[in-house]
């Protein structure tokens, strides 16, 4: 697509046009619910390799943020670019996008009928049209990946919450994503739960995976994150590294929300 021909591009004030090494461009994005505004200005960009977390307190937006950029929700508003496709363009083949984008949600959403290799295949079947034999050889080395190679034949329901979010992990993963979005991928789990999932995201991190990554895990954001979002009442308060943000934040709002997590 030629963002130089979209009438859009000329008049954005807050980001350029993406480049290549931008995974994600969020200019401007303002999105609605009847008359509750939700988001109210979003600015910012994810570069390839880049771990970016988002924090900020419940009813911030943060889930809209990332639903708009995997156009789960549509902006009312603004500019998004995914893999250099300007998703918000009526004309974006929007399937196409998300096949590059692997989304991981609080709630695991595995298909319960099926077994964990199943759920790793039977998308890479059906929209990468790959065969039955190259899906379950992906699917392996994925679930492998999140350290659960011996466990294909299972079925969610004999598995623990932490092994059936590494299941959605491998699966997601089996798409090949540029790109990963995490909302909250750890809230549901039991505490002692948590640890192998958060491993599992610093290993892909480690790897060179670009993720977005919506958490209350504090020590995980500090660790990981190359950047950090604070947001609250659906603008970014303050942005930076995790030395700043969550080490020596500014704005008294990010001060007020760490007191009450940290
Ligand atoms: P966060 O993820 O930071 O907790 P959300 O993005 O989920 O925040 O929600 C922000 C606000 O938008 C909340 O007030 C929520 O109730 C509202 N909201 C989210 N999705 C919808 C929807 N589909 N319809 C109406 N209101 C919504
Ligand atoms: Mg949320």
């Amino acid at each position: 697509m030629n963002q130089s021909s979209q009438p859009t591009s000329s008049d954005s004030p807050a980001n350029p046009s993406a480049d290549d090494d931008d995974v994600v461009v969020v200019d401007d994005l303002h999105k609605s619910f009847g008359q509750l505004q939700v988001l109210r200005g979003i600015n910012t960009r994810v570069r390839r390799g880049e771990v970016v977390c988002v924090i900020g307190p419940s009813g911030s937006g943060k889930s809209t943020l990332l639903r708009c950029v995997n156009m789960l929700e549509r902006p009312t508003s603004g500019r998004i670019t995914v893999h250099s496709e300007e998703v918000t363009d009526p004309d974006c083949d929007i399937d196409e996008v998300r096949r590059g984008v692997g989304m991981v949600f609080q709630s695991f959403n595995l298909f319960p009928h099926l077994t964990a290799m199943e759920n790793c295949t039977i998308a890479q079947k059906s929209v990468l049209k790959r065969s039955d034999a190259e899906a379950r050889r992906i699917a392996q080395l994925n679930l492998e990946k999140v350290g659960l190679g011996e466990r294909g034949d299972s079925h969610p329901a004999k598995l623990s919450g932490g092994q059936q979010q590494r299941v959605a992990i491998a699966r997601a993963l089996s798409m090949d994503p540029g790109l990963m979005l995490f909302d909250e991928p750890t809230s549901a789990l039991d505490p002692e739960l948590v640890g192998d999932v958060l491993s599992v995201m610093r290993r892909l991190a480690s790897e060179g995976m670009t993720m977005m990554v919506v958490t209350h895990e504090m020590a995980f954001a500090r660790d990981v994150a190359d950047r950090v979002l604070f947001m609250d009442g659906g603008v970014v308060v303050e942005e930076g590294p995790p030395s700043e943000v969550i080490g020596d934040p500014k704005h008294e709002r990010t001060r007020t929300f760490l007191q009450r997590v940290l």
